[in-house]
């Protein structure tokens, strides 16, 4: 056999897996279907500027291990996510911390702050149990906060009335009494300077790739090249959907690019009124400080997921959970495959998990 691992995808799992072999001396095949590498984390420059063509990605993490393991392939900026919130064209700060509470009511210190929240709570204490997502905001933060900041946002994202939401999406809103725009809590967060692409450039450099190659155009010809495979492509395609299509929320983005220096002046802002129908504008150039003449902007619309849409974020319901179960035990039946990442997986894993999750295996 001409290679040791076969890779289908050259996305953050299949790059790492592909860069941890190669480093072991294993010689690897990298294929994809589309024409880039960094499956989602991919970034194309434009007029100089990178934008993320799948999305804002910010790396975050508490992991020095994974931290360290970027930052050696490539230089991080000390980019900071801080996004704001545009309801009937006023801005709030985001996540909700005391410049968000300022803005809502003018209270200036936290002992204020938490008596207002405490006021706006007090009209639903008559909910108990919270019967949907409504409910749960509406007693986790009462009136203001769920009608401007939660409410439509949360129904664009879902495409559903927030009555029509499980409770459970919302464990709890996260406030911050102080002020601090930073909507990470880890202890590293950055932008690979170059953007994402250069990253994976990186991590592919010693390894064969092919683009525009579908594995199942011609999976047993591939496979047969290698010892192993490693998939990190949807599971329930490769069981030819046997137990049934897995759901997706899907996205869609509406790039332009603008004769002006700087539009928003902020990566992120979020439209979190129902009447708006993209749920956020992302300004490329800012997650590098870009002081480019024009800029970029997406408009981020989210959408219900069908074949042949890009499968976003995973919809983990009961019964998509019970039926994503039965194909892992098929999983858990093969020895040539190994199956990885977030479409294989069936699970929403940021960055710095996908990595922590490759750098455990090659430690096993
Ligand atoms: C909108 C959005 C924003 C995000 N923001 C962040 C963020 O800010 N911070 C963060 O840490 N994480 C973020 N993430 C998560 C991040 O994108 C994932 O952790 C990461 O992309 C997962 O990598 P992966 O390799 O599992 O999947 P992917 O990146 O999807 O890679 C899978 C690859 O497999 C290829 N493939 C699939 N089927 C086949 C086939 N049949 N033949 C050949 N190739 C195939 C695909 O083309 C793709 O390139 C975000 C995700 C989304 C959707």
């Amino acid at each position: 056999m001409e290679y040791d691992y076969l890779i289908v995808g050259a996305g953050l799992f299949g790059a790492v897996f592909a860069h941890e072999a190669t480093k072991r001396g294993k010689i690897c095949l990298v294929i994809d279907k589309r024409d880039h590498i960094g499956g989602n984390c991919y970034t194309e420059t434009i007029e100089g500027i990178n934008v993320h063509k799948y999305g804002p990605h910010i790396f975050h993490t508490n992991n020095k291990e994974v931290w360290d393991y970027v930052n050696a392939l490539v230089e991080f900026n000390r980019y900071t996510y801080s996004p704001v919130a545009n309801y009937k064209g006023k801005l709030f700060n985001l996540p909700f911390n005391m410049n968000t509470f300022y803005q809502l009511w003018g209270v200036k210190t936290p002992e204020e702050a938490k008596a207002k929240i405490d006021e706006q709570r007090k009209e639903f204490s008559y909910i108990n149990e919270p019967k949907n997502l409504e409910e749960q905001a509406l007693v986790l933060g009462g009136r203001d906060i769920y009608e401007k900041l939660i409410k439509g946002y949360t129904e664009k994202q879902w495409g559903r009335p927030a009555a029509e939401i499980p409770a459970f999406i919302i464990k709890r809103l996260p406030f911050r009494f102080t002020f601090d725009n930073n909507y990470f809590n880890d202890r590293y967060q950055g932008i690979p300077i170059g953007g994402y692409t250069k990253l994976f450039d990186k991590l592919l450099e010693r390894c064969e790739v092919r683009l525009n190659t579908n594995y199942f155009n011609s999976q047993s010809e591939l496979d047969a090249l290698a010892a192993k495979v490693v998939y990190t492509g949807p599971i329930d395609l490769f069981y030819n959907y046997q137990f049934g299509a897995l759901d997706y929320r899907s996205l869609w983005f509406e790039h332009e690019l603008l004769n002006i220096d700087n539009y928003q002046g902020n990566a992120g802002v979020n439209y979190t009124e129902a009447q708006v129908p993209y749920t956020r504008i992302v300004e490329h150039k800012h997650f590098e400080y870009g002081v480019q003449p024009k800029t970029f902007i997406s408009r981020e619309y989210s959408k219900e997921w069908q074949r042949g849409d890009e499968p976003y974020y995973p919809i983990n319901d009961d019964r998509n959970n019970k039926r994503y179960n039965k194909y892992k035990e098929l999983v858990e039946k093969e020895s040539k495959y190994i199956f990885g990442g977030r479409l294989a997986e069936y699970k929403y894993y940021d960055m710095h998990h996908i990595i922590e999750n490759v750098l455990k295996l090659f430690k096993k």
